[in-house]
């Protein structure tokens, strides 16, 4: 997805311009949280978000992946691969409901017009 997007740009949901991110990375907690904002409307767009076990789990997903590119893992140790990367998107979209979810909570208080940083101290 990150190389989707850096390649074809993306069209802003709120203003309609066109853009390439410029992907910021944020550590809140042991979260590491990493966002765009359109830089005409300044609305803050949420990339990916992980935390240290998660991140521990896609480090150990890479590892079996590149051994896998230098010679084929036995299918055990694919199947593993796979589950690995299963387990790991669920538990990202389940750490981005629950940013989304705060973040919604906070939006009452948007009023400078930032809501890039505004969405980022959420959480905080
Ligand atoms: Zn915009």
């Amino acid at each position: 997805m990150g190389d989707l997007i850096k390649e074809a740009g993306i069209r802003c949901d709120k203003c309609g311009s066109r853009f390439l991110p410029h992907l910021k990375k944020t550590e809140v907690g042991e979260w590491e949280i990493t966002t765009f904002a359109c830089p005409f409307c300044h609305k803050g767009y949420l990339v990916s978000i992980t935390d240290r076990e998660l991140r521990k789990e896609i480090q150990r997903y890479s590892r079996l992946s590149d051994e896998n590119k230098i010679h084929r893992l036995s299918l055990e140790r694919q199947e593993e691969m796979q589950k690995l990367k299963a387990s790991n998107m669920a538990r990202s979209r389940e750490l981005k409901e629950k940013y989304r979810k705060e973040a919604r909570d906070g939006e009452e208080k948007e009023n400078d017009g930032s809501p890039g940083d505004e969405y980022l101290s959420a959480g905080s």
